[in-house]
């Protein structure tokens, strides 16, 4: 069968039966473990403070036995042994590309990239670009950031190997610029961040361009939640005339190694690459298939800087069902729910951004943009919270409707201020929903 006419990108690995997966993954474990222990000072710790040999942990079920590595003991290790920890465990000549967390959260964490690295990352993108319909011929509009983003250069790397042309926008150009790519060259797939595919969008309408009479006909939207979110899909698949599908990475576990299928019934995470846990927040214990918890992933395959039980702080549910789509790797129903970190509290009630977001963009009198202004501080336990959106015309009687709708998503009232169409700041990166002030 021609590649460009295969279901699958890597038919054997994406259909492979659990329980040989399962095998695949436990002896891959072992010599992860093993590795660590023998290289990694931080890694050593913390299996001595488990209490645990590297030879107990022979399976996935030993797993647990383990405590999770979080991103500030990777930082604490860094800062203990700079530039790049001890968790860097390839021999430095091995070591092919640096590449920090963005440092939304703090001082970002640097991960390398060994050329073996280089070649899985690569493998594993092209397969998730492949799983929401990219093929040979394709024209890759890659409008992720590039520079010190990792999803620029894994998409950058994927979408080559498949066989598309890739141009390389990033973020750093006027949407006029992305407008004209878009049109000029006759880009079939962009990927982005929801908000910057939003952004673009709206910079279409507002040179009246059909997205009908543009070539482009996918979308992949990682970086943020949002394009799980049914109106930010609506509103994607809408304003650039496309099918819009969900991506999802982080820097220090891999950029970008879970996406959509065609059935979008959650993000498929690539189990080859790593060990995927769902844990309560409180007891860091499994909790059972299909509840929300805390994704913790452990690298089977990472050369230069592999992770332990690294604890994402990203909230999802897990579904280990085969998918409509033949493919048995795992799923995030639903797509990531929130980051711990961007959990509000407020009287009592529990929200994340995600929720104001299903409710703003589900009014046409609004724009997409928004804000959730609250104390400044950094908890989660906030005393004041302020809902701010932009009106797209006059104000026709959307204030009441909108209070009411968003009492009855988030289970509490916040203040709600509107503002003047064009009055928030538009990203092309990561978006910052919540302000502390
Ligand atoms: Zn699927």
């Amino acid at each position: 069968m021609a590649l460009g006419s295969q279901p699958y990108y890597e038919p054997e690995l994406e259909t492979i039966d659990r329980d040989e997966l399962r095998s695949r993954q436990e002896e891959l474990l072992r010599r992860q473990v093993a590795r660590c222990h023998e290289r990694s000072a931080l890694y050593r710790s913390k299996l001595a403070e488990a209490g645990a040999e590297p030879g107990d942990v022979r399976g996935l079920d030993d797993l647990a036995r383990l405590p999770v590595v979080t991103k500030e003991e990777l930082r604490a290790d860094q800062r203990a042994h700079p530039p790049f920890g001890t968790f860097a465990v390839a021999d430095p000549s091995e070591f092919r590309e640096l590449h920090p967390s963005t440092g939304t959260t703090g001082t970002p964490v640097n991960t390398i990239w060994s050329a073996r690295d280089v070649e899985t990352i690569t493998a594993v993108t092209a397969r998730t670009l492949w799983q929401f319909g990219v093929r040979p011929g394709d024209v890759l509009q890659n409008a992720f950031a590039y520079g010190l983003w990792v999803a620029g250069m894994s998409c950058h790397y994927a979408g080559a190997r498949i066989g598309c042309l890739v141009v390389p926008t990033g973020t750093g150009i006027p949407t006029q610029r992305q407008i004209e790519f878009l049109s000029g060259v006759g880009s079939t797939v962009i990927v982005a961040t929801p908000s910057y595919g939003l952004h673009i969008a709206e910079g279409l309408r507002e040179r009246s361009i059909d997205p009908a009479d543009l070539p482009l006909r996918l979308g992949c939207f990682g970086g943020e939640a949002g394009a799980e979110n049914p109106s930010t899909r609506a509103k994607l698949e809408a304003g650039l005339g496309i099918e819009a599908f969900d991506y999802y990475g982080l820097a220090e576990v891999g950029p970008t190694f879970a996406s959509e299928c065609e059935a979008k019934a959650g993000i498929h995470l690539a189990e080859d690459y790593v060990v995927v846990e769902c844990l309560d927040p409180d007891t860091r214990r499994p909790i059972p298939e299909g509840e929300l918890g805390v994704l913790v992933f452990t690298h089977l395959t990472r050369e230069a800087s592999p992770v332990i039980r690294y604890w994402s702080n990203d909230y999802a549910r897990l579904a280990t069902e085969r998918c409509a789509c033949g493919r048995t790797h795992v799923r995030a129903v639903g797509g990531i729910v929130g980051r711990h970190d961007d959990l509000v509290v407020f009287k009592g009630a529990k929200f994340y951004p995600s929720q104001v977001e299903r409710v703003v963009r589900s009014f046409p009198e609004l724009s997409d943009e928004f804000r959730i202004e609250v104390d400044a501080g950094g908890g989660t336990l906030v005393e004041r919270c302020t809902v701010v959106c932009e009106l797209r015309a006059e104000d026709a009687g959307v204030e009441p409707r909108l209070v009411r709708a968003l009492r009855s998503e988030l289970g509490v009232t916040p203040a709600l201020r509107l503002e003047p169409y064009g009055s928030l700041e538009r990203f092309a990166f990561k978006a910052q929903r919540i302000v502390r002030s």
